[in-house]
């Protein structure tokens, strides 16, 4: 049987005639699909590819979660896990213990943040957690300032933060809060900068991103400056739909957060070593935040691990104040695993030989202006990108408020055009997005321009099917 991309679940296999699918549950898939006898099971990768269990080889454009800055199978990493298994498979950085690897990675991260100087590093598992250890750690500054009502966040609606409790809580997915009793009460979510969908009439860039600072100056003022901790933020938001900041936007918010001293974090989980064409967000939208979050393609994925960069400020503050709070109690036992750090390591050291930014730059202009050569096309609305990160949304009559009808799942279709044409994306309602390996040569990136194409004119057909019914 067919994967299946609609919104109905197959006609044949569903949980009330009996079959239960595989045993797996599974994350961010809905019920109906893990009933389903063939979920894409990937078994191999190579370069820019994978391969399915049946041989299918796919261009991975989206480096499996934004992540796979390296490719399926760089040698050097794989050397770099197994020489750690053989000589340290573990130890942990509790109680000033720690390995050699993971005060290495520490340092090196440090030395490649330059859009401000940070103090230091702390190691996470994943971006999620970074997050998680965020909020605690800003409510642990905030305590041993003696600013104990000093704690409400502030995030922006269509963010993705993680999915943790805290880290969904931040997230201003709907999807991510409803049926979980979601978002905590100490998160507060103001305005998506999508100028596109929700800038006025005749409202430019600038004066849209004057309105939204001006609504989050607001949203302070109402609740009390006393009371907001910090504001997290993606650089270019990336599973709401990859939306890049309006001009001026990232000036605007940053002068309202210091009037009222309060911390910007920055979330680089998807944007940090290379995604937009410069090491870290921050160095292209001249943002220079408290903290920031990073996971992903700081290993390229070939490990789990997260890591979060804290200013000096901050780091002064819980050292000064470490007499009166005791030590900092918090921490994961596989914070800094040495393995997970030495492939780290080996991966910042590959960006930095190849020099991977500007390779990012070569390739992402033919990218993005390829892709962006299907703007005319009837179904799609906005396609907007920056580096090797692109979105796509489709609507009907080029309108951001007309809609396509849910239950026709556009965005599914096509996805579903893609995986037929040997082309793997993300889908998410009728936003669909790209993130393809930072290692793509010229060639692979035709091939998904070219899929782009023939994955959208199959789409276009089956529109005007729908819409002749
Ligand atoms: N922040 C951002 C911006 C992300 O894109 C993601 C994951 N896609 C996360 C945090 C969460 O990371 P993880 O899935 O590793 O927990």
């Amino acid at each position: 049987p067919a994967r299946y991309y609609s919104s109905e679940p197959s006609l044949q296999e569903t949980e009330e005639n009996g079959f239960k699918g595989h045993s797996m549950l599974a994350p961010f898939t809905a019920g109906w699909q893990s009933t389903d006898l063939h979920p894409l099971v990937i078994e191999r990768s190579e370069g820019s590819y994978v391969y399915d269990i049946n041989g299918k080889k796919y261009i991975d454009a989206l480096a499996g979660l934004w992540c796979t800055a390296l490719g399926g199978n760089e040698p050097r990493l794989v050397k770099a896990a197994t020489d750690q298994l053989n000589k340290l498979p573990f130890y942990h950085s509790f109680w000033n213990r720690t390995t050699k690897p993971s005060l290495d990675l520490a340092n090196e991260i440090l030395s490649m943040f330059t859009a401000r100087q940070m103090g230091k590093v702390f190691f996470t598992n994943s971006g999620s957690e970074a997050n998680d250890s965020q909020v605690k750690l800003v409510w642990y500054y905030n305590n041993a300032l003696g600013r104990p009502n000093k704690k409400k966040f502030i995030a922006r609606s269509k963010s993705y933060h993680g999915s943790t409790l805290i880290a969904a809580s931040l997230s201003g997915l709907p999807a991510l809060h409803q049926k979980f009793d979601l978002p905590a009460p100490f998160v507060l979510h103001t305005d998506c900068p999508h100028y596109w969908r929700f800038h006025l009439p005749d409202e430019t860039e600038e004066e849209f991103s004057t309105r939204l600072a001006n609504n989050l100056e607001n949203l302070i003022l109402k609740e009390g400056p006393d009371t907001i901790a910090a504001f997290i933020a993606e650089p270019v938001m990336g599973a709401g739909g990859v939306i890049l900041p309006p001009k001026t936007y990232f000036e605007k918010i940053q002068a309202v957060l210091k009037k009222y001293d309060i911390l910007l974090i920055a979330d680089e989980v998807i944007t940090a070593f290379g995604r937009l064409g410069t090491m870290f967000g921050c160095d292209m939208y001249n943002i220079k935040p408290d903290l920031v979050s990073t996971a992903k393609a700081l290993s390229s994925a070939y490990m789990p691990i997260g890591a979060i960069l804290v200013s000096p400020e901050i780091t002064d503050v819980i050292y000064s104040q470490s007499n009166k709070l005791g030590s900092f109690a918090h921490g994961f036992t596989y914070s800094g695993h040495p393995v997970s750090c030495a492939v780290a390591l080996e991966t910042l050291k590959i960006y930095n030989e190849r020099n991977i930014i500007e390779h990012v730059n070569k390739i992402a202009p033919r990218f993005q202006e390829g892709i962006k050569a299907f703007s005319g096309s009837p179904i799609v609305g906005e396609i907007r990108g920056q580096g090797l990160i692109l979105g796509t949304e489709f609507v009907n009559n080029k309108s951001p408020n007309d809609l396509f009808p849910s239950d026709w799942g556009v965005g599914s279709i096509f996805g579903a055009e893609c995986e037929k044409r040997g082309m793997l994306i993300r889908v998410a309602g009728d936003s669909i997005m790209l993130s393809p390996p930072l290692i793509m040569t010229p060639e692979e990136v035709e091939e998904i321009i070219s899929k782009f194409g023939h994955a959208l004119n199959a789409t276009e057909e089956r529109i005007a099917e729908l819409k002749s019914k």
